[in-house]
């Protein structure tokens, strides 16, 4: 299908824009300020008094008790789950569509993913076949419930179930920092809950990661882990294996810079979003992203659906997008068609190949990067519409 130039408007001609990303790190410019501060009193450490300050801020914002900053999201989430008690053979429940970074850690610690289907209402865990697979493993050790693109997972129905079966759960709020349920800020719905500060999150550090927890024990558990399970004594005494996990103050003050500006952030992420929402308003072949009934998305990226009927498919989109310079994405292929996790099982409520599976065949990411213009947002649409066409 030719495609049209009509967009192709002065000055948003290819050859004079700046490429159009997902989401791309986006400074305040008071990251500067507390990096200089670090520089300044010598502390260029995997400790000192950004790191701390980092924390409190983070559990202020979130409402936890207690945060141990680290090295990424992913090293959260396996000192997390190590915390919870997870080891060898244990059953770990986590939804199948999720970014690798959510089971990889999984594997780790020895432990067997289980992997559960989409809610088509939420893209998240689905309650429904959540029970299926405590039907068939009703001792897991931990489940992993993720906040998928910013949208909060439907813990009302969720958390019932896995306190139900007393079942520790593990928030993965890696991409939805700012998002909230039922007035509550995700990052203080699980036992542990972890934050990632990778470069392409709603705020960034370059790299980085936060466990956030309730409890003092964990806490102190995953910080001793983190810096080589050091015990307290005048030489270096170890009973038990660590990880070089902590977050370096450096890019801690990075992160307080960042954090001044995340509501800013959200606001815009939303902003896009509904922008996209309006352009597509007329266009029976593209749905939006559904949001949990009770929770508010971060938006942090914006997805739509093709529709089955639709001519076009998501890779057209994403080669049409390209051609003009605009980086678009898949969304995430669901973990249990992974080569990977081939041999683990999958639990679905509603088909075999599951939700997600669906959803990896009709989803696209599009840039949602709070640096674009309004005009940048409708232009991307323009050539969506163009691609999908509106009959
Ligand atoms: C980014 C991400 C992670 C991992 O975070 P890193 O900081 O990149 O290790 C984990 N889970 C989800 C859902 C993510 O998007």
């Amino acid at each position: 299908m030719p495609l049209k130039n009509f967009w192709q408007a002065p000055g948003l001609r290819r050859e004079m824009r700046q490429r159009i990303y997902l989401s791309s790190p986006h400074m305040s410019g008071l990251e500067m300020d507390y990096v200089d501060e670090a520089f300044k009193t010598n502390w260029v450490a995997p400790l000192g008094p950004h790191v701390t300050a980092f924390e409190n801020e983070m559990c202020i914002f979130t409402g936890r008790k207690y945060a141990a900053a680290l090295s990424s999201g992913t090293a959260a989430i396996h000192l997390g789950l190590k915390a919870l008690g997870v080891g060898k053979g244990d059953i770990v429940f986590c939804p199948s569509f999720t970014f690798a970074g959510s089971a990889n850690p999984i594997d780790y610690l020895g432990a067997i993913p289980v992997f559960i289907d989409s809610d088509p209402d939420t893209f998240n865990m689905s309650p429904s076949a959540l029970e299926a697979a405590y039907k068939e493993y009703p001792n897991p050790k931990a489940v992993i419930i993720v906040n998928l693109y910013g949208n909060p997972a439907d813990f009302g129905a969720l958390l019932c179930i896995t306190k139900r079966y007393g079942t520790p759960v593990l928030e993965d709020a890696a991409e939805s920092l700012g998002a909230e349920y039922q007035g509550k800020q995700t990052g203080s719905f699980g036992d542990i809950s972890i934050l990632s500060f990778n470069g392409n999150k709603i705020i960034t550090t370059s790299g980085g990661g936060m466990a956030l927890t309730d409890s003092q024990k964990w806490r102190d558990k995953i910080v001793f882990w983190a810096t080589q399970s050091r015990e307290k004594a005048a030489w270096y005494q170890h009973e038990e294996i660590g990880y070089n996990y902590r977050l370096s103050n450096i890019l801690a003050g990075i992160g307080r810079g960042q954090l001044k500006v995340l509501e800013a952030r959200v606001k815009r992420k939303t902003e896009i979003f509904e922008l996209y929402a309006r352009e597509f308003a007329d266009n029976p072949h593209i749905r939006m992203c559904p949001q949990t009934a009770g929770g508010k998305s971060n938006r942090w990226l914006t997805v739509i659906t093709l529709s089955g009927e639709c001519k076009a498919g998501v890779m057209d989109v994403i080669g049409a997008l390209e051609k003009e310079n605009i980086e678009a994405r898949p969304v995430w292929k669901p973990m249990h068609l992974q080569p990977v996790f081939k041999n683990c099982p999958f639990f679905s409520a509603l088909s075999a190949t599951g939700v997600c599976a669906s959803l990896f065949e009709r989803g696209v990411c599009l840039p949602s990067d709070t640096k674009m213009s309004d005009g940048e947002v409708r232009l991307v649409a323009a050539i969506v519409n163009s691609v999908v066409g509106t009959c």
